[in-house]
């Protein structure tokens, strides 16, 4: 290992951004104060087509390693990204804004991933089946599908990048990654320490862009590139889908959710508080499992909503590298106008303003948090996803009420309810049409367990023993001629 265990931040931003680098470049900005940060490549498609042709030229040694010496490659990655989790989790906060804490916490996730799919790769067996005929060997073997693009968005900059690139490698891809225009910077720190790891040349390639679609053009319509990956919104994904017809490249996508948060009036009130500012206000409001609807029965409503309101009075709001900081700002000026018209249109129809209601006083992209009650369907917010600290309250009456409510959406990624009834908990989480369903719980993700949505919400699971999967083709192979 080289001198990069004594890296700091600073140190890190050195290596990833030369000083020397000549050719175009975009800023890369701290949401927080609007510093500008770095400079980094601003790539085309003529870069993104090397970088393919690198990822298709490294793919047969890569692929041909066994899996426990990727493992082994791997495991040095996990080791390297721990040993920088300060470093990491700083150039974090600096360009995406969350809190410092939760960007350490996303560096431990994010290395978790690599931890877990250097273990998975060595488990991707194949089957023999009993013969249909004498004479004849029927086998399936799982391999490598070959070179891989990605795509990732800016809300987790280390753990959605990890989530894609961890188990394409080890499963024998080659990967090319284009991470979000807004944080670049945690991608390009991961490739550093990746090549510190001993990942050859060409296995992962990041592609830097201050415009996505001439480089996700490249990607998707490569017919050397044989799967996309992709986390982001519904729209975009639904262009990329269309895209990749040509090639019939297979696909995973992350996309929106709308997440549902029920709670029903047997609850534990107090903790269903604690559940739901987590899975609310995490990330600023910024994650595609965040509650986005709260469903509330209408004996506990006023209740819920006084108790969760005082709680959130309390959260402080400001730069994410003051420890003290609970919530950062947004990830750009867009992002809270797009989330105060949502505000400003739910008032206007009649919604009551609980709590906040507004830009921060902080101004920037600092928006309060805010608590909205009397949310009506014909509000754009009881159906957008919000994507911002604003938590809008509706009430329900019945169980049937509140998970036909639940359901009446085009996504469905996450969910979340709160009861003390154990048969209540089985039939709502048999009938919420959703990929994750938290019971009890606000925060769900784990490397361990299949991430992924049903409906619009998208296609694919990440992590757990799926998540390989996603990486692998079968191939059938019949052996004959084998009687005696
Ligand atoms: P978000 O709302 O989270 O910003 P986006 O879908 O806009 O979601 O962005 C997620 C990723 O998709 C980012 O890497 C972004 O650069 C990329 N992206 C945005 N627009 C396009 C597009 N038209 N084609 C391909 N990728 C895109």
């Amino acid at each position: 290992m080289s001198d990069i265990s004594r890296m700091d931040c600073a140190d890190l931003l050195a290596r990833i951004v030369p000083a020397d680098d000549a050719g175009a470049r975009f800023p890369v900005t701290n949401p927080s104060t609007g510093a500008h940060i770095a400079d980094v490549a601003d790539m085309g498609p003529t870069e993104a087509q090397g970088a393919i042709e690198r990822a298709r030229a490294a793919l047969p040694e890569w692929a041909a390693k066994t899996a426990r010496e990727r493992a082994a490659i791997l495991r040095k990655w996990h080791d390297l990204i721990l040993a920088h989790q300060d470093a990491l989790a700083a150039l974090l906060t600096r360009e995406q804004g969350k809190p410092l804490a939760e960007a350490t916490g996303e560096i431990v996730y994010g290395a978790s991933f690599v931890e877990w799919f250097a273990e998975e790769g060595k488990r991707a067996y194949g089957d023999i089946i009993p013969t249909n005929a004498p004479g004849r060997r029927l086998l399936v073997l799982r391999q490598p599908i070959g070179v891989v693009g990605a795509i990732t968005p800016w809300n987790f900059p280390v753990g959605m990048v990890t989530r894609k690139v961890a188990p394409a490698l080890a499963a024998g891809c080659t990967i090319v990654l284009k991470p979000a225009e807004d944080t670049p910077l945690c991608a390009l720190a991961l490739a550093e320490l990746a090549r510190d790891a001993g990942i050859p040349e060409g296995v992962l390639e990041v592609v830097t862009a201050a415009r996505a679609e001439p480089i996700a053009r490249v990607l998707t319509e490569s017919p050397v590139v044989r799967k996309l990956s992709f986390t982001g919104s519904t729209r975009v994904g639904k262009l990329l889908m269309a895209q990749c017809a040509g090639t019939v490249k297979k696909l995973s996508l992350e996309l929106g959710g709308n997440a549902p948060f029920i709670v029903f009036d047997d609850a534990d009130i107090d903790a269903a508080v604690t559940g739901a500012i987590q899975s609310k206000f995490r990330n600023a409001g910024q994650t595609c499992v965040c509650a986005n609807r709260l469903f509330v029965q209408t004996g506990i409503a006023e209740k819920f909503a006084s108790r969760f309101a005082a709680a959130v009075k309390t959260l402080p709001v400001g730069d994410g590298m003051a420890t003290s900081t609970a919530i950062g700002p947004l990830i750009n000026a867009g992002a809270a106008a797009k989330v105060d018209g949502l505000v400003r249109d739910a008032v206007d129809k009649g919604a009551r303003c609980v709590l906040g209601g507004g830009a921060h006083e902080l101004g920037g992209n600092f928006y309060a948090p805010t608590i909205l009650s009397g949310i009506e369907p014909g509000m754009t917010i009881a159906d957008a996803e919000i994507f911002g600290p604003v938590a809008p309250i509706q009430t329900f009456e019945s169980e049937a009420d509140a998970i036909a409510r639940a359901n009446d959406t085009p996504y469905g990624l996450a969910a979340y309810f709160w009861t003390r009834d154990l048969a209540r908990a089985w039939r709502v989480a048999e009938q919420l049409e959703y990929g994750m369903i938290g019971l009890n719980e606000g925060f769900i993700s784990s490397e361990a367990a299949p991430f992924g949505g049903v409906k619009e919400s998208g296609i694919g699971r990440e992590g757990s023993k799926y998540g390989l999967d996603e990486f692998l083709e079968l191939k059938y192979f019949t052996m004959g001629g084998l009687a005696a």
